[in-house]
């Protein structure tokens, strides 16, 4: 595999970071993922401009350009034959003596990216649906920035690996707030869709506007509100959202079943429209 680091493509084996990198040492750094399908990014202006926006709130200048990162991607994305899967870049204040406060502004920032092969249209898992267990959103408050710091997440999804599932939702004040590695979507009895609007509380997710958006093209009644784990569990549908997942249907939460148990109709032609969408059809 060939990775990309600091001006530099070379073999996985040979990307070594210094031990005062600031990503190391404070997860002083933001990451992106964006989805490739067909060989082609999905949605991936929207993902940089997160990007951007995420760097900009911890005073980390972005270092490339919408262009340049663009061009870096699809260079990784050839040189490794990527036809499905995901693109990880990640950026960190870089190298410098360890202390706390922000190093000189000369430091460079670590930039850092990989390519990862991933089944996401042709996902076995979308067909079944996944189940979900909730855990306490341990996180902090500053969910919006997308930071490397992500050991709530790490502690939420082994959560879910022990109890033999796919994803844990996060809960606080009896809210869900979002999945560990995507967002949070239910369909009530009466056919509207709810997710949580965007606060400080979650991070805007960029498979989320998108469904959103498809939703609204097909007069859905959408309500961006907090719901809770009571009322997710008694939803006629449930989903996530995330580049890595698309629209993964949930078919059970902390062991209740979800509508009859397999993915629900308004998920399935979710599912569809973004994987059109994704593929460059919608
Ligand atoms: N919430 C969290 C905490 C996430 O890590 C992710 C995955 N990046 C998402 C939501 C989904 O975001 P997106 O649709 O932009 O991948």
């Amino acid at each position: 595999r060939i990775v990309y680091l600091n001006g530099e493509f070379l073999p996985l084996a040979e990307a070594r970071i210094p031990i005062m990198d600031r990503g190391f040492l404070f997860a002083d750094g933001i990451y992106e993922v964006s989805a490739v399908l067909d060989g082609r990014l999905v949605d991936n202006e929207a993902h940089l401009a997160r990007l951007d926006r995420s760097l900009g709130e911890i005073d980390i200048r972005n270092p490339h350009t919408t262009k340049e990162w663009i061009g870096l991607q699809t260079d990784l994305i050839a040189r490794n034959g990527l036809e499905e899967g995901l693109v990880y870049m990640q950026v960190t204040r870089g190298v410098a003596e360890r202390d706390f406060a922000y190093p000189s502004a000369d430091t460079t920032p670590t930039v850092m990216m990989f390519t990862q092969g991933k089944r996401i249209a042709a996902n076995p898992l979308a067909e079944t649906g996944a189940k979900v267990v909730t855990v306490p959103d341990l996180r902090w408050k500053r969910r919006d920035i997308k930071s490397v710091a992500l050991l709530a997440q790490v502690l939420a999804k082994q959560q879910a690996a022990a109890a033999g599932v796919a994803e844990a939702w996060m809960v606080e004040d009896g809210a869900v707030t979002e999945g560990s590695s995507s967002t949070a979507f239910i369909v009530t009895a009466s056919g509207v869709l709810v997710t949580r609007p965007l606060s400080t509380a979650l991070l805007p997710g960029i498979t989320r506007k998108a469904v959103l958006r498809l939703a609204e093209e097909a007069d859905l009644t959408i309500e961006e509100r907090l719901f809770s784990v009571e009322e997710a569990c008694a939803a006629t549908e449930a989903f996530y959202t995330s580049a890595s997942a698309f629209v993964m249907p949930v078919v059970a939460l902390d062991g209740k079943v979800i509508g009859d148990g397999s993915p629900g109709p308004l998920t399935r032609r979710l599912r569809a429209h973004y994987l059109a969408l994704a593929r460059g059809e919608g």
